[in-house]
């Protein structure tokens, strides 16, 4: 996945979590083999047609074993791609067929496959453009009712949701969700009618305005799980690394979300220590019921209920404590960092916001966790040390939430503080692993933690304590 968190979406919209599955060959399992790591979108939008027209280029590297052909993408079902080129700029043959996704056969979309000129060998990278254009329209048909995307002057949004630009896989849901998915930079040079303005979590390098258009081009300040690109008649407030994009109509909220953003990293540089950086974050509001996302390199894209009710900020502080994790350096990650950026997201809310959810999100967590247990082998048998070969870093949002919560209740604020903190400011150059993060919390406490880390982390005993009904508090003690 994407790593935002799951709950983000509103409606319960399960966002896919890319899984670390061995890479295969298209053909084996129905994924594409090949991943992106770089795009470059060029757009323009006409706002009286409700169409786009512009290219995508690619980089893409074949993951699999096994040299590739064919480089299949999926695009909005009422555009079309009018060429394809090469590395060389030579034109590449291919064929585009309206279709039905195998697993979702509401989910029509204009299929594509381009043959390269020369198979690409395992490990290979490439680079292709496609030119394409069309009209932008919704999936609410698919079940997917936030994907409302269209061209209008209040509201617009590129994303590959509703696959406002060719994007790779294939006809099945699941394939795509669970080929491997790597975060990947990005260009984007947008044109809109000069009322408009692009918002992206990434670096505004050049805003251009001629004959009543301007173009927004954004890069990407570090690889992104996934790219939104808002466009609103938007105002813009930023304060101290944090940008906040917002409806005019909105600009209390707007303060508002901005004073909770500032406040958060004043609390976390207590709680921590100095973040040492200058942060980077967008948020970028957006119509209700149109899919919340979080991640700190893509930015925020926040329903707009969010900004309007002032105790809607658990999102935002949850990516603004993943500002204070030394760079992971588990290959492949558990992703445990995801479990404290869940518990640090109910502290924040409970000191800032008087809002004290913590007792009863844990026992949401660990309901879940027990009936997620009875069909899901991996929660009973995979310790959470090893999420991240398993492909199970989904469940280190909930797991990982409850251990350190727990951690937090035995060893009480100032040493969680310091253990983590010192962690923090050893690590944030040079990274560190999972068992290092247990070991700095290890000499930071005064009593024997192997019992805790054996059944939280090494084993799967906390959830057999839990299934005995020990109050999550006690387990591991
Ligand atoms: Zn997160």
């Amino acid at each position: 996945m994407r790593s935002s968190r799951p709950a983000f979406r509103v409606l319960a919209l399960v966002v896919a979590l890319a899984g670390s599955h061995a890479p295969a060959k298209a053909q084996a399992d129905g994924g594409s083999a090949v991943a992106m790591t770089h795009i470059e979108l060029t757009l323009d939008l006409d706002y009286d047609q409700g169409s786009l027209a512009g290219t995508a280029s690619y980089e893409l590297s074949n993951l699999s074993a096994a040299p590739v052909a064919e480089v299949p993408f999926n695009l909005g079902r009422l555009m079309t791609v009018r060429s394809a080129h090469g590395p060389s700029g030579e034109a590449l043959a291919f064929t585009q067929d309206v279709l039905v996704f195998g697993d979702s056969p509401k989910r029509q979309v204009n299929h594509v496959v381009v043959t390269l000129s020369r198979p690409l060998a395992a490990g290979e990278v490439i680079r292709l453009e496609l030119g394409y254009g069309g009209y932008l329209v919704g999936y609410t048909e698919t079940g997917s009712i936030y994907i409302k995307d269209k061209v209008a002057p209040d509201f617009s949004i590129l994303r590959e949701d509703a696959f406002a630009w060719p994007s790779l896989g294939t006809l099945s849901g699941r394939a795509n969700r669970t080929a491997p998915r790597p975060d990947f930079t990005y260009t984007a040079r947008i044109t809109v009618p000069d009322a408009q303005t692009v918002a992206s979590g990434g670096r505004l390098v050049e805003r251009t305005t001629r004959e009543g258009r301007t173009t927004f081009t954004y890069e990407s300040v570090a690889p992104v799980p996934f790219l939104n690109l808002p466009i609103a008649p938007y105002a813009l407030l930023s304060d101290q690394g944090v940008r906040v994009y917002f409806f005019p109509e909105d600009s209390v909220g707007a303060r508002r979300v901005l004073r909770s953003a500032t406040r958060g990293l004043e609390l976390l540089g207590r709680w921590f220590g100095p973040l040492g950086t200058t942060p980077d974050l967008a948020v970028m509001e957006i119509p209700e019921v149109w899919g919340s996302q979080a991640s700190l390199t893509a930015g925020i894209i926040q329903t707009a209920d969010a900004f309007r009710d002032p105790g809607r900020m658990i999102a935002l502080y949850h990516e603004l404590s993943h500002l204070w994790n030394a760079p992971d350096t588990d290959q492949p990650s558990a992703r445990w960092n995801e479990g404290l950026a869940m518990f640090l997201s109910e502290r924040m809310a409970a000191e800032l916001d008087g809002r004290d959810r913590l007792a009863e999100n844990v026992a949401r967590s660990a309901s879940r966790l027990l009936s997620l247990a009875g069909d899901n082998p991996v929660l009973a048998e995979v310790p959470f040390l090893r999420y991240g070969q398993a492909g199970a870093t989904d469940l280190s949002y909930r797991v990982g939430f409850l251990m350190f919560y727990a951690l937090f209740e035995t060893l009480g604020a100032d040493r969680f503080d310091a253990a983590l903190g010192g962690y923090y400011q050893d690590h944030r150059e040079r990274g560190g692993t999972f068992p290092e993060v247990l070991e700095r919390i290890q000499s930071e406490s005064p009593r024997d933690l192997s019992r805790f880390f054996d059944t939280w982390v090494r084993t799967t005993g906390w959830l057999d304590e839990l299934r005995a009904g020990t109050p999550v508090e006690r387990i591991g003690r």
